[in-house]
């Protein structure tokens, strides 16, 4: 008896697992032996069982996905508390450039908004900084942690 390729395409995946009746069993081989389609289907399917399983079993590859999330944070933390540091030096130095003088009616004119802007940057910047300093600091310890096991 000779069954059509998508019958046996449907139990394919469950003769792979060892999971179909052995007359099931009997059907898929004897169309195996005279079908290189589903041969095929078969080794395609037997590939990819492989690579999902690889893939879970691989600890390595998550652990370098690990490290790159952490690198990624790192990075963050360390383009932010550039362009913070930068954003404050900007500001006082425009502040500098722009200077102050006095208006026709009598009042200063400075611009004074400059001031806590590059205070706030200044403390963005200590706080980049203090974010990047806990990071690496978590990294050695968790690395000393990582050599005291082994
Ligand atoms: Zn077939």
């Amino acid at each position: 008896m000779n069954l059509p390729c998508e019958t046996i395409r449907d139990l394919l995946p469950l003769y792979h697992d060892h999971v179909c009746s052995p007359q099931s069993r009997e059907l898929v081989e004897e169309h195996l032996a005279s079908c290189e389609q589903c041969q095929e289907e078969l080794s395609a399917l037997r590939a990819e069982m492989k690579g999902v399983n690889a893939m879970e079993n691989t600890k390595p590859m998550r652990d370098i996905a690990k490290q790159w999330k952490r690198d990624k944070k790192t990075s963050f933390l360390k383009g932010s508390l550039l362009v913070s540091i930068l954003a404050s030096l900007s500001c006082i130095l425009s502040y500098e450039v722009i200077g102050s003088y006095v208006a026709p009616d009598g009042t200063l004119v400075e611009p004074f908004a400059l001031i806590p802007l590059a205070y706030l940057f200044a403390l963005l910047a200590i706080l980049f900084g203090l974010g990047l300093g806990m990071v690496s600091m978590a990294k050695r310890l968790r690395k000393r942690a990582q050599n005291t096991k082994a």
